[in-house]
């Protein structure tokens, strides 16, 4: 359940294609979003997996939500868990995990 900012971005994001399973593969593929960190890249098609993370959307120009990263680290850490040698909990993978954080 992700909301971008506009149809523009809801379909750039979620470009399903019947012949690459993976985005990077895809050269219709250009926006690829970390539901974990909240955060969009702009996919780079250069054989491997790199993207650029931006902090506008591209279509209407609004400023993205602000990324979650530091929090993502922050939180694991106050569980104990160290994400480079232990397993991620699934609702870290997704944005699930910021639901069960107390609302500022
Ligand atoms: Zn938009
Ligand atoms: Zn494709």
């Amino acid at each position: 359940m992700n909301n971008h900012c506009c149809q523009a971005m809801s379909s750039r994001v979620n470009v399903r294609c019947d012949q690459h399973d993976d985005p990077f593969a895809c050269p219709d593929a250009l926006i690829k979003f970390s539901a974990g960190f909240q955060e969009y890249g702009l996919i780079i098609h250069d054989g491997g997996t790199s993207s650029i993370t931006i902090d506008f959307y591209p279509w209407c120009g609004r400023r993205l939500p602000e990324s979650q990263r530091d929090r993502w680290f922050d939180e694991l850490e106050r569980r104990g868990i160290d994400p480079w040698e232990d397993d991620v909990p699934a609702e870290f993978q997704d944005d699930r995990w910021l639901t069960t954080l107390p609302q500022d």
